[in-house]
């Protein structure tokens, strides 16, 4: 008999959000038998267009979001700024994995740090800008002011080098609350992508290393170049974040790694992640496969690189060399449907896999 809380290829899964995270986990999903129905405000939504449907609906409106559940069998979300209180509707009826708890922490970067510190994970040093006292007492310089809430891909933050220049971005930011972080000497940045099942059972997968530009990631190499007891490390503080959220499905870190071997943790995200998409082409299991199997209560898969990678976003324009990358049989194109490439808008991805020596005998 199957256990209650295992829910099973031929059942649907409900998404929070209509993008790319949501798209991608569709597709996966319906590798394995699934169905997902999609949750978002907009008119068009690119996950819709893969799934069995798209219910149009606020985040705040609770009774379209118990509807929503209730056509559903489980439900995740693919973006952490949904609000919690949408979670906690949806949860009234339905199993929402990973749950209020990950999103409690990931929507506050201040929050985030504080947890992040209970569990023994390093970070840079950093001090809460949250008044004219809290401004007045500032000291960690240079720095990155950014707001606690609702920043991502390196908005809502601004490089400080002294008390002026700090002043004048936090008045910049609206005065709002802030958190003001040491600016950190990296040698490189990393991410830890870790899946946790219903069982408790734990997975990461292999490291990537990340080049952002902008505030913006570019690419992500497999397998990173770095230390054994860099990556080590790494890998130690994502599933110690895994198990300290005790969250079923998926939670990414991001880390900066120090020319000194320190590794400190910036920032998590309880879904699947930019830095993991290289696994769709170049692992045994995807991220996507990996989280439908997590909140599906299925064993989770392997996690071996099939080949080494590279995945490299494309940005507004350049997704309009859709043709050169067709053209490359190393290049794995993903586009993601979206009606325009505004600049800074992830419009696709392409990972290259390195060819796999063939073990073929020459035929001519
Ligand atoms: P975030 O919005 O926190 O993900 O930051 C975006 C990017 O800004 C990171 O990936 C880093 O490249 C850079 N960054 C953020 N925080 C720091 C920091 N404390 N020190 C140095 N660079 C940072």
């Amino acid at each position: 008999m199957t256990a209650p809380h295992i829910v099973p290829p031929g059942s649907t899964i409900g998404i929070l959000g209509g993008g790319q995270l949501g798209r991608m986990t569709a597709m996966a999903a319906a590798r394995l038998g699934y169905r997902c129905r999609v949750y978002a405000p907009d008119e068009h939504a690119i996950a819709g267009d893969v799934a069995a449907g798209h219910v149009r609906g606020a985040y705040d409106d609770a009774p379209a979001l118990r509807r929503f559940a209730d056509q559903v069998d489980v439900i995740t979300y693919e973006f952490e700024n949904v609000p919690e209180a949408a979670v906690a509707t949806c949860l009234e009826r339905k199993p929402v994995r990973p749950g209020v708890k990950p999103i409690h922490v990931a929507q506050h970067r201040l929050r985030e740090k504080e947890f992040f510190a209970s569990l023994g994970i390093g970070t840079a040093d950093y001090q809460p800008v949250r008044s004219e006292a809290e401004l007045a007492a500032a000291t960690v310089l240079p720095g990155i002011l950014k707001t606690c809430r609702e920043g991502y891909d390196g908005k809502g933050q601004a490089r400080v080098t002294d008390r002026p220049s700090l002043a004048a971005a936090w008045e910049k930011l609206g005065r709002r609350e802030c958190i003001l972080e040491a600016l950190v000497d990296f040698r490189c940045e990393v991410s830890a992508i870790v899946a946790r099942g219903l069982d408790g059972s734990m997975r990461c997968f292999p490291i990537g290393l990340n080049d952002h530009r902008d505030g913006i990631l570019r690419t992500t190499t497999v397998p990173a170049d770095l230390p054994a007891d860099v990556l080590t490390t790494a890998e130690r503080c994502g599933l110690a974040l895994a198990r300290g959220l005790d969250l079923v499905g998926l939670v990414a870190l991001e880390m900066f790694a120090t020319h000194d071997g320190r590794v400190l943790a910036n920032e998590m995200a309880p879904r699947p992640h930019n830095s993991g998409h290289w696994t769709i082409d170049a692992c045994a299991t995807s991220q996507f496969e990996q989280l439908v199997r997590a909140i599906c209560g299925l064993p989770l898969g392997a996690v071996d690189i099939v080949a080494p990678s590279r995945m490299e976003n494309l940005i507004g324009a350049e997704a309009n060399d859709w043709p050169r990358y067709l053209a490359d049989p190393s290049a794995r194109l993903h586009l993601y449907g979206k009606a325009s490439a505004r600049p800074g808008r992830k419009m696709g991805h392409v990972t290259f896999v390195q060819p796999a020596a063939s073990g073929r005998p020459s035929t001519t």
